[in-house]
């Protein structure tokens, strides 16, 4: 689960890890009334989407408009406020449609000497958290691991312990930071992965990392995922979840018990069971097909979610041909084939249906489909499915 910057920066506020002060608005108004709050001369105005590359991206149909913008008056902070709020922004995450921007956070400008990069994951090969840093802060991670990886330190760290202070100095050492520096960097980095710990982050990313012209040590950008099986013990975390940002099918299958992933293909995807939806996928584009989601009904899936995963795929203007991928194991073939004809029934089925059953009771199963005599297409197997449904959008 993502959260905003602005909500990413008062978790660690509260924390007591260096963030500087912001006010949210909403409004034009809002901003210039923020700009005077904070009292500086110099102020960044930040839209706050779910996708970084802010600073860098621009508003569709104005391409002057920047995510980020410095500015040196009440008056340029509505400007840029005005500029960014209802609109979309389009960033080297978003994709080319862009976020729209429902609120933007004013900073107080930051007196930044260095840049840095520092990030927090779980490092499932280690089964420990990692904990990376880099003097390349700004940049995006991605390009300075793909081409000077060499220019990225790691340090593992145990949850219960948190970094040790010797850890700390080595990267310190390795990225150059001394003096009073060093010394906020002991207290920004345990600060840090102790919130990482403790609010179940999968995430924790701190780019820029600033050390500023006094030494002290203050996370500029901040971007906070957190594992969602683990919210069930973060209520005030979870209240933070934007359903704006999220692509709407996802939610509708989130309230209806799927996990659903959209993709870009053409080939919709129905399967139990998250193991056989990912084998349901590689084979499909084994066979040279593309599919259009990962989508996993679980393992007793009823009539209702059948119906709402079905309507899911339909509504997706891509698909153009949907394969049926069950393995009966705790559920009989024969009640996904009701399931699956009942939904045939509700909904306007306008492309080619390919089913694949196999398990418990799966004779009675194809059975029911073929006394139906609805046009679906049986496959014997996953190759012979994967086969059928990508001859279908051939
Ligand atoms: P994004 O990663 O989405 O581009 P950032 O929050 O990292 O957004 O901002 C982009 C750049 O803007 C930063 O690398 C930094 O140079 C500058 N910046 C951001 N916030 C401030 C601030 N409060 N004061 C001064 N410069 C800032
Ligand atoms: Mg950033």
């Amino acid at each position: 689960m993502k959260i905003h910057e602005f909500q990413a920066k008062e978790i660690l506020r509260q924390a007591g890890v260096a963030v500087p002060r912001s006010i949210v608005a909403k409004t034009p108004e809002e901003a210039s009334a923020a700009y005077t709050e904070l009292g500086g001369s110099i102020a960044v105005v930040k839209a706050q989407i779910h996708a970084g590359g802010r600073g860098k991206g621009t508003v569709k149909d104005n391409a002057d408009q920047r995510g980020v913008q410095l500015v040196k008056s009440a008056e340029e902070a509505a400007a840029v406020a005005k500029g960014l709020l209802g609109k979309e922004l389009v960033t080297i995450q978003t994709g080319p449609e862009g976020k729209v921007v429902n609120q933007v956070l004013v900073e107080e400008g930051c007196d930044i000497k260095r840049e840095l990069y520092l990030g927090i994951v779980l490092d499932r090969a280690a089964k420990l958290p990692v904990l990376m840093m880099s003097s390349e802060g700004g940049t995006e991670i991605e390009e300075v691991a793909a081409h000077t990886p060499e220019k990225i330190f790691k340090e593992h760290f145990n949850p219960a312990l948190g970094p040790q202070s010797f850890q700390i100095r080595k990267l310190c050492k390795k990225l150059d930071i001394s003096g009073p520096a060093a010394r906020s960097a002991e207290k920004f980095i345990k600060g840090l992965c102790k919130v990482y710990v403790e609010t179940d982050c999968a995430l924790a990313e701190i780019n820029p990392l600033v050390i500023t012209g006094d030494g002290g040590m203050i996370a500029l950008d901040c971007k906070m995922t957190f594992d969602e099986n683990a919210m069930f013990r973060h209520k005030d975390i979870a209240e933070l979840r934007d359903l704006s940002e999220e692509e709407p099918a996802e939610v509708r299958a989130g309230n209806t018990g799927l996990s659903y992933v959209k993709l870009d293909g053409n080939i919709g995807c129905l399967v139990n069971g998250a193991g056989l939806a990912m084998s349901t996928m590689d084979i499909i584009k084994l066979h040279g097909g593309e599919p259009a989601n990962f989508l996993d009904v679980g393992g007793g899936a009823n009539v209702d979610q059948v119906t709402e995963a079905f309507s899911i795929l339909l509504d997706d203007k891509n698909v153009k041909a949907v394969l049926v991928n069950i393995f009966g194991g705790i559920m009989r073939c024969t009640t996904i084939a009701n399931a699956l004809l009942e939904a045939y029934k509700k909904l306007d089925f306008n492309v080619p249906l390919v089913v694949r059953l196999e398990g418990t009771e799966v004779e009675q199963g194809r059975q029911l489909l073929a006394d139906s005599g609805i046009d679906i297409i049986i496959a014997d197997g996953l190759t012979d499915a994967a086969k059928k449904v990508v001859a279908t959008v051939a």
